[in-house]
C-alpha cells in the first residue's frame, strides 16, 4: 500500500499499513511518524491530513476524509468507521440526538475539531474538557515486549477509566500533549514522560474505579444507532430512588438525604480527589442532582450521569436492564382492565400463583411479571385478588432490610422475605456506608458459630473417634475451622491427643508387631525378586508400603519388626563396606 499524496506530487508506500490492539487513532498516526522519520511533526500532519495543524488532536482528529482518501482505506475505508472504532466520540454519541452526532460525525470528517467540544457541551458541564492522555505501566511493558512499542490504548482514554481493565492498576497521566506542551507533536507513550503517582487505592476505592471503567466501556461498545433518552434515564432513576426509600410520598424526590448519601458515596470513591466529578460542594451537588433526577432538560455528559448510575445502581448492566425496563412500550394488555378476560390467561394465572400461592408482595410480583405495580394492582383487582394493605412504608422496609442484613442475613434469603431483588440487596451493601463490612463481620460470626457447633457436636457424638475420623464426619467445619479459626481447632485437636493415649491401651501390640514383621519380611522378598539391587535398605521397604514409617515411633513396642529392621539395616552396612 501507497501514500497517495498528490499535493506533494509523491506515491510514498505507507511505513506502517496495520492496527494494534485496541488503539487510539492518534497511535497510530504517532507510529507513522516515528517510522515515517519525519523531523518535524508537521510534515506528518500534512501528509496524512493536507495541513500542518489538522488530525493533531488525540481526542477528536480533524479530517479524516482527507486522511482515508490518503492512506486508501487500509486502516478503515470510511471516516466514520475509524471515529467509531479508534476515538473517543463513541462515548458521547449515545447521549446526545440522532442529529447532533450526525454532526459532530461529520466534523470530524470533514470540519475543525475546535467545535466538537462546544457542540458536546463539555467547556460549560463543570468538568475538565480536555481528554489527558493515560496509560498503564502494565500494559505499556506487555505491548513494547509484543510489538516492539508502547502505544496509546484506546480503552484508556475514555472519560472515567482511571483503572487498566486488565492489570487493575492505575492508569498513568501523561504530561505531554497538554494545552500547552507540544500540543500539536505525535508522541507515543515513555516511562518517563508520566506524572507520578499521588495516590494508594483502597480496596473500596478500586472496586468502584474499576466499575466506572467498566461502564464507560459498556457505554463505548453501544450499537451507533442507540440513542440515550434522558427522561426514560430520569424514570429508572426515580424507581430506583423509590426503592431505596429516598422518594416524599410517591413522587417527590427528598433531595438533601438524596444529595448527603450521593455525596457520602462518592468522598468514600475519592472520585472528586481523581477528577472524575467536580469539587464535592453541597450546594452545587444538589442543583446538579436536581437537574438531573428532576423533569428538567438535564445534562448530556455521561461523566454526570456514571457515579449517579453506579450510586443507584451498581453497576452498568443493572442500569441498563431498569433503562430497558422503563423504556418498554405499554403492554397490549390493559393497564386498567375491567375484568379478567381483559388479561391474558398465562399472565393472570402467574399473577394468582405469584401473589396467593406464593405470597410475594405486589412489587416484588410485578417485577416478575415486568409490569409496572400500579398495572399489577389493577389486573390483581379485575382477577378479584384482593390484595393486603402494604404493611410498611418503603423506609420501614429498607430498615428491616438493613436490620437483618446487620445480623448477618443471606442475601437470597433477605431478598426473598422483603420481596425485593437481589440486585436491590446488593446495592444496599454497597452504599449503605459500613453495611458491608457489618455484614461480612456478622456472616463470620455465624459461620463461626455454625462449624464450632457441628465439630463440637461431631467430637460429643463420636468421643473415641481420632481427628482423622472426625474429619471425615465433618469436612466443611473441618476445612473452615482450619482456614478461619485454627486456634480454637487446635485447642479441640489437642484433647482429642490424650483421647488417643487412653485408647492406645487397648491396642494389641503384639499382633500388630507379628503382622508388621510379616509385612516387612514380604516386602524384603518381593523386593528380591523384582531384582532390586542388593543390599536391598530399609529406605526401600519404607518407600514401598505407606503403613511402615508411622509405625518408627513405636518401635519399642514392636520388638519383633524393630529386630528385622536392625538386621536389614545391618546386612545393608556390611555389604557397603565390602
Ligand atoms: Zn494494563
Amino acid at each position: 500500500m501507497r501514500l497517495s499524496n498528490g499535493n506533494f506530487g509523491h506515491n510514498w508506500p505507507l511505513p506502517i499499513t496495520q492496527w494494534f490492539d485496541d488503539e487510539l487513532f492518534y497511535s497510530l498516526c504517532c507510529r507513522f511518524h516515528y517510522i515515517a522519520g519525519n523531523r518535524l511533526s508537521g510534515h506528518t500532519a500534512k501528509q496524512l491530513f493536507g495541513h500542518a495543524r489538522h488530525g493533531t488532536q488525540h481526542d477528536f482528529p480533524s479530517n479524516l476524509d482527507t486522511f482515508v482518501q490518503r492512506t486508501s482505506g487500509v486502516f478503515g475505508d470510511t471516516p466514520k468507521h475509524i471515529i467509531l472504532q479508534h476515538t473517543i466520540l463513541p462515548f458521547y454519541l449515545p447521549w446526545v440526538s440522532c442529529s447532533l452526532g450526525t454532526e459532530l460525525l461529520d466534523q470530524l470528517s470533514r470540519g475543525q475539531a475546535a467545535r466538537i467540544k462546544s457542540l458536546l457541551g463539555l467547556p460549560s458541564s463543570r468538568l475538565r474538557a480536555n481528554h489527558p492522555l493515560r496509560a498503564c505501566p502494565e500494559c505499556m511493558h506487555e505491548d513494547k515486549q509484543r510489538t516492539g512499542t508502547a502505544y496509546w490504548r484506546l480503552t484508556h482514554q475514555l472519560p472515567g477509566v482511571r483503572v487498566c481493565p486488565t492489570h487493575k492498576v492505575l492508569l498513568w497521566q501523561f504530561n505531554e500533549k497538554t494545552n500547552a506542551v507540544r500540543r500539536f507533536d505525535w508522541l507515543l507513550p515513555r516511562n518517563d514522560a508520566f506524572y507520578p503517582v499521588a495516590y494508594t487505592l483502597t480496596t473500596h476505592c478500586q472496586l468502584w474505579l474499576d466499575r466506572l471503567a467498566q461502564a464507560a466501556i459498556e457505554i463505548f461498545k453501544l450499537a451507533p444507532n442507540i440513542h440515550i433518552d434522558l427522561n426514560t434515564v430520569q424514570t429508572a432513576y426515580r424507581t430506583a430512588l423509590d426503592e431505596q426509600a429516598m422518594l416524599r410520598g410517591r413522587h417527590q424526590i427528598a433531595l438533601g438525604t438524596v444529595c448527603q448519601r450521593y455525596l457520602a458515596f462518592t468522598r468514600s470513591c475519592r472520585w472528586q480527589e481523581l477528577g472524575i466529578m467536580p469539587p464535592a460542594q453541597e450546594r452545587s451537588t444538589t442543583f446538579m442532582l436536581s437537574r438531573l433526577l428532576t423533569r428538567q432538560p438535564c445534562s448530556t455528559n455521561p461523566l454526570h450521569h456514571l457515579p449517579l448510575i453506579l450510586w443507584l445502581f451498581g453497576d452498568w448492566p443493572t442500569f441498563w436492564a431498569a433503562y430497558k425496563h422503563a423504556q418498554a412500550p405499554a403492554s397490549v394488555t390493559p393497564v386498567h382492565p375491567r375484568t379478567s378476560s381483559d388479561i391474558p390467561d398465562t399472565q393472570a394465572q402467574r399473577l394468582t400463583q405469584l401473589v396467593v400461592v406464593q405470597g410475594l408482595s405486589v412489587s416484588a410480583a410485578a417485577q416478575q411479571l415486568g409490569i409496572a405495580v400500579q398495572t399489577c394492582q389493577s389486573w390483581a383487582a379485575a382477577c378479584g385478588i384482593r390484595l393486603q394493605k402494604r404493611p410498611k412504608s418503603n423506609l420501614e422496609r429498607i430498615a428491616a432490610i438493613v436490620k437483618d442484613l446487620r445480623q448477618g442475613m443471606e442475601q437470597k434469603a433477605t431478598a426473598h422475605k422483603h420481596g425485593v431483588s437481589s440486585s436491590t440487596i446488593s446495592r444496599l451493601l454497597l452504599t449503605e456506608p459500613g453495611l458491608h463490612i457489618r455484614w461480612e463481620k456478622a456472616r463470620r460470626a455465624l459461620a463461626q458459630k455454625r462449624a464450632q457447633s457441628r465439630w463440637l457436636r461431631a467430637m460429643t457424638k463420636h468421643p473415641n473417634a481420632t481427628a482423622k475420623q472426625l474429619r471425615e464426619i465433618e469436612p466443611a467445619s473441618y476445612a473452615w475451622l482450619y482456614r478461619n479459626d485454627r486456634a480454637w481447632l487446635q485447642s479441640k485437636l489437642r484433647k482429642l491427643a490424650k483421647h488417643s493415649v487412653d485408647r492406645s491401651t487397648s491396642v494389641d501390640w503384639a499382633k500388630r508387631d507379628e503382622k508388621l514383621h510379616g509385612q516387612v519380611q514380604q516386602l524384603y522378598q518381593q523386593l528380591q525378586r523384582d531384582g532390586e539391587l542388593f543390599p536391598i535398605t530399609v529406605q526401600q521397604i519404607y518407600k514401598s508400603t505407606p503403613n511402615i514409617k508411622p509405625a518408627l515411633s513405636s518401635l519399642n513396642r514392636l520388638p519383633q519388626t524393630r529386630e528385622l529392621l536392625t538386621q536389614i539395616r545391618k546386612r545393608s552396612y556390611r555389604t557397603s563396606k565390602c
